[in-house]
């Protein structure tokens, strides 16, 4: 199936032609021509499956460039998902006469009332922000046509469901609703069939696979030699844009000082960072200029660079769907990728975990010198491996492992990286 056999208005298919897509995904193709419709979609879907077209294209199509003030309006959780669906939105929107505002919550108010006073058709927003100029009369969604909720699991789970309900009250009950989000939790459910009127379920591809092209492999290792084995595995070739995940954000930042001490440039990004710092951080990354990007669970979803050669578990994320989303913001679109998980012996539970999550085991590559040393998995009820056992030679510990900064010493890291 080609773009043109959706029935998209032709300067639609003229903007997809332009950024090299050549069919449709999946979720593309079942959503579309329901949303075309005009019906409401229950769409489950994450990043990565080409969901922001799928809602995006309808939208294009069926506003008209004549009508008045904002007419489609898309809740996202985060300001990084906020403005990335805006500048897809405004990619596909190229060759429309169609606006579309971004606003959301760290930036001062003011700068966004200028630009919402000039006029938008098209609205992305995170909740907060949204409610703020609800509340301060700074605009009108009396005349809204389309509402999506993008990424509604992640909203919940980030706590906005007041703000949703109260976002809801505000707009016309005649509405076409578009829903997406990647899992279906109870809580989802119900937000699903309050937002939304006799909905259409699409799924993009069952829950809890990962994506097709994604060669994913388990390292053991010692903890305390995460970032010497980090530090090795960035000096392979082929590591041209990679993304380490960590637990917590004070890993994030002594993971990224320690990579800024062995001369890599690294992007920082986590809940800590204000929005200026943020999206510094995600230009770096995405324009090139480091190829490193170190980041918490908040970069996890919705994060929209292409091509990630690489996303890096440096701590086994504990819940496996969060696991699948990491490992999803590679090997998008038809590209290939890899994942890499760093098993230390008090992560063996957790990657057995998702071992059974995601249905197969993921092989584990024991580097020479790394390992666990006298810990092996089946010391804990896992099936037996090969690689599991100690590697000969032993454990090695560079100089930059086995030892925590002081908080002065990161800042000082962290200043002149
Ligand atoms: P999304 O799931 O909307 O975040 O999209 C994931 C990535 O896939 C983005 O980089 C899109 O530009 C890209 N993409 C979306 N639809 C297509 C398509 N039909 N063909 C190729 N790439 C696409």
């Amino acid at each position: 199936m080609k773009f043109v056999d959706l029935a998209l208005a032709p300067e639609l298919v003229r903007a997809v032609k332009d950024l090299g897509y050549e069919e449709p995904t999946p979720i593309q193709r079942m959503a579309i021509p329901l949303a075309l419709e005009g019906k409401d979609v229950l769409g489950r879907a994450q990043t990565g499956t080409g969901k922001t077209a799928a809602f995006m294209l309808p939208i294009l199509h069926r506003l008209r460039p004549e009508g008045d003030g904002v007419r489609a309006l898309v809740l996202c959780p985060t300001r990084e998902l906020a403005i990335q669906v805006a500048e897809s939105a405004r990619e596909y929107a190229q060759h429309s006469e169609l606006w579309v505002g971004c606003v959301y919550g760290g930036v001062p108010l003011r700068n966004e009332l200028r630009d919402l006073r000039a006029g938008f058709d098209i609205l992305v927003a995170t909740p907060g922000r949204l409610i703020d100029h609800i509340e301060r009369g700074n605009i009108d969604l009396s005349g809204l046509e389309i509402l999506v909720l993008d990424e509604a699991d992640r909203m919940l789970d980030m706590g906005f469901r007041p703000q949703i309900n109260e976002i809801l009250r505000h707009l016309p009950k005649k509405r076409q609703t578009l829903f997406f989000s990647a899992t279906m939790p109870n809580d989802v459910k119900s937000l699903a069939y309050e937002s939304l009127h006799d909905p259409i379920s699409v799924e993009a591809a069952p829950q809890s696979t990962t994506a097709e092209g994604v060669e994913q492999f388990v390292y053991p290792v010692d903890r305390t030699q995460k970032t010497d084995l980090l530090i090795e595995l960035l000096g392979r070739s082929g590591m041209e844009s990679v993304i380490v995940f960590t637990r917590t954000k004070i890993g994030a930042d002594k993971v990224a000082a320690r990579l800024k001490s062995a001369d890599i440039a690294v992007a920082l990004m986590h809940g800590d960072r204000d929005m200026k710092e943020r999206v510094r951080a995600l230009d770096a990354f995405r324009d090139g200029k480091v190829r490193v990007l170190v980041a918490t669970d908040v970069a996890q979803r919705g994060l929209d660079v292409e091509g990630i050669s690489h996303v890096v578990n440096y701590d086994t994320p504990q819940d496996p769907e969060s696991y699948v989303h990491r490992v999803g913001r590679t090997a998008r679109a038809g590209q290939t990728g890899e994942a890499i998980t760093f098993m230390s012996p008090s992560e063996i539970g957790d990657v057995r975990s998702i071992e059974i999550h995601i249905g197969r085991d993921l092989p584990r590559v024991e580097l020479p010198g790394y390992g666990f040393g006298d810990v092996s998995e089946e010391t804990v009820s896992m099936p037996t491996r090969h690689s599991a056992r100690p590697a000969p030679g032993g454990r090695r510990r560079g100089s930059l492992s086995g030892k925590d900064l002081s908080p002065e010493e990161l800042e000082k890291i962290l200043k002149t990286g």
